[in-house]
């Protein structure tokens, strides 16, 4: 099983026990399964590599909001 799977399932069983875990891109909390997702910090495009400091738990929805956006990129734009 790869990594983002793995994770992924970690935050899926912390749900299930209440514990939500919170979007780094939006702030908001995770309730739901389908909306776990891992966000790769460097872009997988851009040579950023799938290991554990490399990536951060964010719902699906803000994930693919952020598409190649730099973290930088992204919290510059929130705040306009
Ligand atoms: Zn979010």
């Amino acid at each position: 099983m790869g990594l983002t799977s793995q994770l992924n399932r970690h935050y899926r069983l912390m749900i299930r026990q209440g514990k939500y875990p919170i979007c780094y891109l939006c702030g908001f909390p995770i309730t739901k399964y389908n909306e776990v997702s891992q966000d790769h910090l460097i872009c997988k495009s851009i040579g950023g590599k799938t290991i554990q400091e490399n990536l951060c738990v964010a719902h699906r929805i803000c994930n693919s909001r952020r598409g190649s956006l730099t973290v930088q990129q992204w919290f510059d734009r929130q705040r306009e």
